[in-house]
């Protein structure tokens, strides 16, 4: 494959060679003479030393990624198959506990390929493309990951609009295409896996270890109010957690059967527990005007959306969210904040939970704080790609 000779900007030739794997347009002094998506790029310093070799390809974060910093490495085949190993060997303890058949197998630059991720699904590889540069190299890809592993099927989703988004498109890509909902654990708790409805699966593969948290510390006796709920992943854990009552709330109408369908593969009875279609901030009205209090409130709401009368901002709005919040949540309870903004750090959203409560006079203590759990690999050059942030805030008088 050819390849196209770069120089770097004085800026990021020190970033580049201190680790950090994301090109970005003020990266080089030019980007003339690339043109296609999926080209190999050299890059070098004003002093004409080598530093990188990196892909191009357009993404909501940036032009492209580090692949290797080893002048004499090819990215061929060989390449693919030895990231792909490695990957695989990190995440031993997954692949051997029985009881935990879904995780993120390839994290990206985590693992070393940016703008990539690959998750296993008992069985099933569910692909995930965040640029056409890096589609490129599917079929690099596919082969290497095919004479890695046993594979039931493969699925692909294809992220590479300008803003990220999901493109639709059929996403069956080998193999003997499974009935769907898939059946998968984590931890013995049993999820729905739908592959071939939208860009998302089902659950959030990385809020395993909070689950576990909300399950095992939280939930016993305990009267649980999910926001954003979803397919009710918070709402299982808590009530196999032991919780006398859930109530998960979400504007998607889908969201109350898939709840429903999650307590039911799990023993629960669904009647027991409360599934509300709504928009929260309605449901926030109504629950201060009945009184209502709940032991935990949790809060993962997604960074943007919209509905019909608001738009939702994370970065704008979560700190009145948590106002809200607090206000249904008994003194001594929980709240459980997340979110997965990816501009914001760990230190602003300390600083939403701060402002929230120095607005409602009452005082607060962080118990618990979590970010991406082990198979989501962050690369230590590029911190930023930990985007979780999970908090467990105690609610004091
Ligand atoms: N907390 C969930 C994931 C949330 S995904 C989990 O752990 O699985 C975001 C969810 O927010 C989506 O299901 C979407 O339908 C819902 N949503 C977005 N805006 C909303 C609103 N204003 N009110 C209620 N739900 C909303």
């Amino acid at each position: 494959m050819a390849i196209t000779r770069l120089t770097l900007n004085k800026k990021s030739e020190n970033q580049i060679s201190k680790g950090y794997p994301l090109l970005k347009e003020s990266t080089v002094v030019s980007w003339k003479g690339v043109q296609e998506e999926g080209t190999l790029i050299d890059l070098y310093s004003s002093q004409n030393k080598f530093i990188a070799r990196a892909y191009y390809g357009r993404q909501n974060k940036g032009f492209g990624w580090v692949l290797t910093r080893d002048y004499d490495q090819d990215i061929d085949q060989a390449y693919f198959t030895e990231r792909l190993t490695k990957a695989f060997d990190r995440r031993k303890k997954y692949a051997e506990d029985p009881t935990t058949t879904a995780y993120r197998l390839f994290n990206g630059e985590g693992d070393g390929i940016g703008g990539l991720t690959i998750d296993y699904l008992d069985g099933h590889y569910l692909v995930t493309w965040y640029s056409l540069g890096i589609y490129q190299f599917k079929d690099l890809l596919l082969k290497a990951l095919t004479t890695s592993v046993v594979i039931k099927s493969v699925y692909e989703k294809k992220r590479f609009d300008a803003k990220g988004t999901y493109l639709e498109d059929d996403d069956f890509v080998m193999g003997i295409a499974p009935e769907f909902p898939l059946i998968v654990l984590e931890n013995k708790v049993k999820f729905a896996v739908y592959l071939n409805d939208g860009p998302m699966i089902g659950f959030f593969l990385d809020q395993k270890d909070v689950r576990d948290k909300l399950k095992t510390s939280y939930s016993n006796g305990k009267t649980v109010l999910n926001t954003f709920s979803y397919t009710g992943a918070f709402s299982i854990y808590a009530a196999l957690g032991g919780a006398s009552k859930t109530t998960s709330v979400d504007l998607a109408n889908r969201s109350k059967a898939r709840t429903k369908e999650h307590f039911e593969i799990n023993g629960l009875l669904a009647e027991k527990e409360s599934i509300i279609v709504e928009d929260v901030f309605n449901y926030f009205n109504y629950a201060v005007r009945k009184a209502l209090k709940f032991d935990v409130v949790i809060l993962d709401p997604p960074s943007f959306a919209r509905s019909k009368k608001r738009t939702f901002s994370v970065f704008k709005d979560y700190t009145g969210l948590l106002e809200q919040a607090i206000a249904l949540t008994e003194v001594g309870g929980t709240i459980l904040a997340s979110t997965n903004y990816s501009n914001g750090d760990m230190k602003w959203f300390k600083s939403c939970v701060q402002k929230a409560f120095a607005h409602t006079g009452k005082s607060y203590d962080i118990e618990a704080v979590y970010t991406l759990p082990d198979d989501f690999r962050v690369d230590e050059g590029f911190r930023e790609g930990d985007y979780l942030k999970v908090l467990f805030i105690r609610v004091l008088g």
